[in-house]
């Protein structure tokens, strides 16, 4: 197994995580960012951006790339496809394990992000592939002319939901309440998209196939009749729950396991940061993220300095 040995490691390779990446490096101290697939995180899956400042329209994937060059430019090292199965971040160094290698570092930095929540209902998971899918960038075109579901009623859902009418025939958006949390822009859009019908007070109950996907049920929750509506695919869009699986209690969390921070994004422990979607912050954008990582990683700078006087 390598060894490495870093001043500061990258837990992630989002925005977040490259942004850390990039002030870290320019701080003059050595820096790698790991992340459990190839980098990029979240944004990667958006279909298109269009609030992060200097870009009027881009692409997710596009303004990835383009974080990465940037990081590039500074040399951090990169360390794509490293699952994490366990770390030490009490010890000095901190250690990190992943499948592949052993990582030490003066400082870690968690960006691991945050993945889709799960409905929780009879044939979700049984179902995923076969119809039930929470990347609509990745699976509309498989849906083309055909009809499906969104469930969720905040940005990622409409959003979504207005990019699958590019391909299928009807789209219906199923939603617990009978107002969106969306932000009013996206919604104005939804309402004008014909292809669009929204389901409202209601949720899901079952979703129901035999090979692929055929039907969802749906409960009013005003009501509570129960309807089942044909469908040939079904994204929910529900939310998110922050990765950290692998912290194994090290680090003070919130209920739903969201990292809590200071104002340096600096965790219960010395030395150990936590920037972007994983820590309890108030808004998830590419921007704050983006900051997050900005602020951290100038911290974490300050910390390996602070302990190379130290040892001197
Ligand atoms: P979100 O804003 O938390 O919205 C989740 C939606 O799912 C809410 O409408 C919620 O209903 C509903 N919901 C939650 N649990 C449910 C359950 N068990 N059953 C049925 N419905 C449930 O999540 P998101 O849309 O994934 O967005 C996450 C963050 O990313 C947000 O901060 C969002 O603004 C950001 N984002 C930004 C962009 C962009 O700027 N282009 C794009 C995507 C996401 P209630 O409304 O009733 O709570």
């Amino acid at each position: 197994m390598n060894i490495y040995e870093f001043d500061t490691v990258i837990l992630g390779g989002g925005p977040a995580g490259f942004a850390a990446g990039i002030y870290a490096a320019r701080g003059a101290v050595s820096t790698a960012i790991i992340d459990v697939s190839m980098l990029g995180g979240q944004p990667s899956n958006y279909l298109e951006l269009e609030n992060y400042p200097g870009f009027l329209k881009i692409g997710g994937y596009d303004l990835m790339e383009k974080f990465e060059e940037h990081a590039d430019l500074f040399g951090v090292e990169k360390f794509p496809m490293q699952e994490i199965v366990s770390v030490d971040l009490l010890s000095t160094p901190k250690v990190i394990i992943t499948k592949e290698a052993e990582f030490k570092a003066k400082t870690v930095i968690i960006a691991t992000g945050a993945k889709s929540m799960k409905l929780g209902v009879a044939g979700e998971l049984e179902f995923i592939g076969r119809g039930v899918s929470y990347c609509a960038i990745c699976d509309a075109a498989f849906y083309k002319d055909k009809v499906v579901a969104v469930v969720g009623g905040g940005n990622s859902a409409v959003e979504e939901a207005m990019y699958l009418t590019k391909f299928a025939s009807k789209v219906y958006l199923i939603h617990r309440r009978n107002e969106l949390r969306a932000d009013k822009i996206v919604q104005e859009r939804a309402f004008k998209n014909d292809k669009i019908e929204f389901v409202w007070d209601s949720v899901v109950t079952q979703i129901k196939g035999e090979d692929l996907v055929n039907s969802v049920v749906v409960k009013n929750v005003k009501t509570d009749e129960i309807s089942e509506i044909s469908i040939n695919g079904i994204f929910p869009y529900i939310g998110i729950a922050p990765n950290v699986e692998y912290i194994n209690g090290q680090i003070e969390q919130d209920k739903s396991g969201f990292i809590l921070t200071d104002e340096t994004m600096k965790t219960s422990i010395d030395g150990v940061y936590a920037i972007g979607d994983v820590r309890k912050t108030l808004l998830r954008q590419v921007i704050t993220a983006a900051a997050d990582g900005a602020v951290g990683a100038v911290h974490a700078v300050k910390y390996v300095e602070a302990l190379k006087e130290v040892t001197v």
